[in-house]
Parts: C-alpha cells; structure tokens; sequence
C-alpha cells in the first residue's frame, strides 16, 4: 500500500474524471489524502479517501486577480494561486509521508508541490493534452492580438511572479507552459489518441485511458423513470459558463410543440422561474445526473466541455455543439471532423436552426455511424482501470 497525495482544486470537469481512479486505486489497497474545495467533500469522500480543503473563495480570488482576457493573464492567475494552495497544503501535510502525487493538470500548483516535496509526479488531464510546442504556438498567436504595452504589462506581471514563487519555495518555473500545463514524468489523459489532436504528437509518458466514467455516488433529484423510453434531447452548457437565459428560451421555442421530450440542465446559476413558463415536453433542472441521462439520449446538445463531450460519445449519442470558450471550439472542432456531430454558433443561432440541425443529425446515417465507431473506441480504452494499471506500472518503475 502506498499513500498518495492527489490535488485538485479545480470545477467540476476536472473533478469528475477522477473519481473512477481515486475509488480503484483504494480498491487497490493505496490510501489517498485528497485536496479539493469544500463543494466536492462529499463526492471524494464516498470513494474512501480522506478529504482535506483549499479555501475556494481565496483560490478563485486569486485565480481572477491575475486577469480573464488573455491566455497569460490566466497563467498568471494560477501563479497567484501559489500563496493560497502551497502554505495551506503544507501546513496540512505536515510531518505526513506520501510515495506519490497526482495532480490535475491546470488548477492546484501540482508541479509546484511536486517539486517542493520531491513526490514522483503524475498529471491528471482533463481535457486534450497540449505539448509545449503546441501549447507555445497557441499563446504566440493570440498574443499578437495583445497590445504591446498591454503584453509588456503581463509578461513583466509573470516575470515577477515567477521570480518571487521561486524564491519563496525554491522551485524552477521556466515556461509559462509550465505553469498552465503541469507537466509530468507520467500524465495521464482521459480520451483516446485518436481523438485527441495531434495525438501522434505525444510521446508514451502520456497514456491516452479513455472517459473515466463512473458512479458519481450523489444523490441527485432526478426521476429517470420520466424518460425511460422516451429517447429524450439532452441540453446543457455545463457547470461553469451556463448563465444563458436567452439560449435556453431559445430552445423552449425550437422544440415546445414537437414530439420531442427534452431534458434541460440549466446550472446552478439560474432559477427556474426566470425562463418563464416552461413547455410541457420539457423536463428542466438546475442539475440532472448527466451520465445516466445520457443513457437514454438520442441526441446531446453540449457545450462542448471535454467531459461532456467524453461522455455523450462513450454512450454513443451524437452531439450538436455550442461552444462558448476556452478549449470547447477545438473540442467542438474535433467532433466534427471524425463526423460524431455539427457544430453551431452561439452568437447567430436561431430557434429554426437549432430545429434544423437536429432534424439533420437525427435523420443522417452517417452521425450515427461515426458515434458508434468512437463509442467503441472510448469503452474499449479502459477508462479508469486503465489509469490506474497505468500508475501502477509507474510505480514499479519508482521501486513505489
Ligand atoms: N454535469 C452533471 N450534471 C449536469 C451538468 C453537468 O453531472 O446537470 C457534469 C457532466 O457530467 C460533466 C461535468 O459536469 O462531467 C461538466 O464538465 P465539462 O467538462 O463538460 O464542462 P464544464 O462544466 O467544465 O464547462
């Protein structure tokens, strides 16, 4: 048995994955001290494993402090989160033994704690992996629309943050890849090569095991007898970005009166009451159990998070893609190349074509065909078994 520290204080999508792993690794006899923010303490704590918090208040604070608008800007948000995860971490640890750490591959400092604490290191990739080439291009291009005084400004921002981390907790921070990216001597990352772009790319410390899908272990109020059979349309924008009162009206309009049931998750952040009256083929919630809906779904229109995408494709389901930012256009970008599903706009869309584009996708052979082809794909990866045969074997290769 070994005792492993896994860090993750990120939002829901780069929690979910991790669940599966961290109930197989203590089936496998390890125990797990797992950091997260107060919200998912009970998630983590039904898989076995004993939950310790980061202030999430603070962490968000920090995390925004270093500015939304540009890709470094939020680079240097997660370095201001440094002083809110590592002293809280270590004070919480103290006198502790650990053989290993997992992190998660954007939010925790994990490369940072792995380095301070000289743990052999394992990232947990929650959405497509980026090398430091790719990761690199990607912030060159989008800051040549950065004015240059406005770049200047950022740069020098990371420069002196980087300077004071490295000086407070004698670590080496060298990119800002580095820092957004968590790289690691194993990472594991929960979607197959071949949907993953550029999946070539990626040397074997990265190990591409599929959806992590498991049993959430929540107690969600959802009634799935209410679509048992009825093949339903499955809605929803996700966790975070999902304040969007006129797009779900939008859909009341594009599908009250059809034969349609639809299924609306419509996130925490908007009361039912302020859609108005809603169509009686509508089944609206501020959270449904996504992955047992989608058990029953015939058609998922998505946001295109990277769990949300997994998901809808391991059950099979084809996918109408809204994306609203960060890594969903690429995501929403790769469904429609392997031709798993279409992508539309938010900005122009209109009742009649969101009508239309599901009338097409239902009604076109060739979406079911490719969802299949990857469905197959995405269960025969492994999933969460697979991980944590994959963190086994790291650890032989550490004498762990
Ligand atoms: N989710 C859920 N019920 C809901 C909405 C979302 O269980 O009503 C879960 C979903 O299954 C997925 C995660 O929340 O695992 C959302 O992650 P994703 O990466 O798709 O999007 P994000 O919320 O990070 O934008």
């Amino acid at each position: 048995m070994a005792r492993v520290l896994f860090i993750n204080s990120g939002s829901e999508g780069h929690i979910n994955p991790t669940i599966g792993v961290v109930q197989e690794l203590i089936s496998r006899g390890e125990e797990v001290v797992y950091f997260t923010i107060e919200d998912f303490r009970e998630r983590i704590e039904k898989t076995g494993a004993t939950v310790r918090t980061i202030d999430a208040q603070k962490f968000i604070k920090a995390f925004i402090s270093g500015g939304r608008n540009h890709l470094l800007e939020r680079v240097n948000g997660l370095l201001h989160t440094a002083d809110i995860v590592i002293p809280s971490v270590l004070e919480q640890i103290k006198g502790e033994h650990f053989d290993y750490i997992i992190h998660d591959s954007m939010f925790g400092c994990g490369r940072l704690l792995a380095q301070i604490l000289k743990l052999p290191a394992i990232n947990s990739c929650t959405s497509f992996a980026e090398t430091k080439v790719s990761f690199d291009r990607t912030l060159e291009h989008l800051s040549q629309n950065i004015p240059a005084e406005i770049f200047k400004r950022i740069n020098n921002e990371f420069q002196n943050l980087i300077t004071k981390i490295k000086e407070k907790y004698d670590v080496e921070i060298s990119s800002p890849y580095e820092v957004f990216c968590n790289p690691a001597p194993l990472t594991i990352v929960y979607t197959t090569r071949e949907f993953q772009p550029f999946g070539e790319a990626f040397d074997q410390t990265y190990k591409f095991v599929g959806p992590s899908i498991s049993s959430r272990l929540t107690q969600e109020n959802f009634d799935l007898t209410e679509i048992k059979g009825k093949s339903p349309i499955y809605i929803s924008l996700g966790t975070v970005m999902n304040r969007a009162i006129d797009f779900y009206k939008l859909c009341f309009k594009a599908f009250k009166n059809t034969d349609h049931t639809v299924v609306m998750s419509i996130g925490k952040q908007t009361l039912l009451g302020e859609l108005g009256g809603i169509p009686q083929n509508f089944i609206v919630k501020n959270y449904v159990p996504q992955t047992e809906v989608l058990k029953y779904t015939k058609l998922f229109i998505t946001h295109g998070g990277m769990n949300s995408t997994n998901e809808g494709l391991y059950y099979g389901v084809p996918l109408i893609v809204i994306p609203q930012s960060a890594d969903q256009p690429i995501i929403a970008g790769q469904v429609a190349n392997i031709g798993a599903g279409i992508q539309l706009q938010m900005q122009s869309l209109t009742a009649n074509q969101l009508y239309d584009a599901t009338d097409h996708v239902l009604n076109q052979p060739s979406f079911h065909k490719a969802v299949a082809n990857i469905s197959e794909s995405f269960q025969k990866a492994g999933g969460y078994h697979q991980a944590v045969d994959e963190i086994f074997k790291f650890k032989s290769q550490y004498h762990i």
